[in-house]
């Protein structure tokens, strides 16, 4: 006789627990803007869904159970944010989490191409078209279960990181949201995980850039690309050459800007990135 493998769905979220995790594959939680929140989830059914900040956010196995993934935009006040899992029956369970104050420096940058900090009129109707659809790719959900087992696109010193409050030629603008690692004119970059292209292009500030949807909200960014190797639509295994290290858009020199969405804001791709990766940073964490 076959053996009913679908357990009975129950009702019962009584054991949310917030867990610390270990494992190299898994993302590193951090309850700070630009950081993660992690959840374990228990009895959890696919027609669950879990709302963070009312945005849906990622779930995926690992070991017996499953986790529910919130990226923590770099705007956040510090505060209690919540969790929502609400069930197919309609039974919602809310808990909260506090996200902490974290301080970012500042970074002063020198731009020869003075377009670049203070676009005229016509680069301002290029850069408004191309924001909107950088919003089209950060907004991007499909259902397939992400594999958060990232890995470092290259081999680089880090030259700038994630969440700077910049400043270009001593005007203020966004702040860093992503992590710079400088390498060669012509370095391949690697695909950080599985995924699908959903946009590549040229773009004002950004130069070459590739989007990535690695599912459920989880997307990853490549720009200042002196080349691009693949095209919307192409399915991407982990590890793929998709592209050349490059300083198109607004760079100082040649180096990958390497950023991570999660539930539509940017969080710090260190807290994905595997320790040991990179030989660079692995040599500095030794000094
Ligand atoms: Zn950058």
């Amino acid at each position: 006789m076959q053996k009913n493998l679908f357990l009975p769905v129950t009702s019962l979220f009584s054991l949310l627990l917030f867990i610390s995790f270990n494992a190299a594959a898994l993302p590193e939680q951090a309850l700070v803007p630009g950081g993660i929140a992690l959840l374990q989830l228990q009895n959890y059914s696919p027609e669950t869904t879990v709302l963070f900040n009312n945005q849906r956010i990622a779930v995926f196995p690992y070991k017996n159970s499953w986790i529910a993934m919130a990226g923590i935009g770099l705007s956040t006040k510090p505060g209690n944010y919540e969790f929502s899992i609400k069930h197919s029956d309609g039974l919602t369970v809310n808990t909260k989490v506090t996200v902490k104050y974290k301080q970012y420096q500042e970074q002063h940058l020198t731009i020869k191409n003075k377009r670049k900090v203070n676009p005229n009129p016509q680069d301002t109707e290029r850069i408004i078209k191309e924001s909107i659809r950088k919003k089209k790719a950060k907004r991007q959900f499909t259902e397939k279960t992400p594999e958060l087992d990232f890995i470092w696109p290259l081999n680089g010193r880090i030259s700038s990181i994630f969440g700077l409050r910049r400043f270009f030629n001593e005007q203020e603008r966004r702040p860093h949201n992503g992590l710079d690692i400088a390498a060669r004119e012509g370095t391949p970059v690697k695909s950080t995980a599985n995924g699908t292209v959903i946009d590549a292009g040229d773009f004002f500030f950004s130069g070459n850039m590739i989007f990535i949807d690695h599912g459920q909200g989880i997307v990853s960014l490549y720009a200042h690309l002196s080349e691009i190797s693949v095209k919307p639509g192409d399915l991407i295994r982990q590890g793929e050459v998709i592209g050349k290290v490059g300083q198109t858009g607004r760079a100082t020199g040649p180096h990958l800007h390497f950023a991570v969405i999660a539930n539509q804001v940017l969080i710090d791709p260190v807290f994905m990135l595997p320790k040991d990766g990179n030989q660079f940073t692995a040599k500095s964490a030794e000094k």
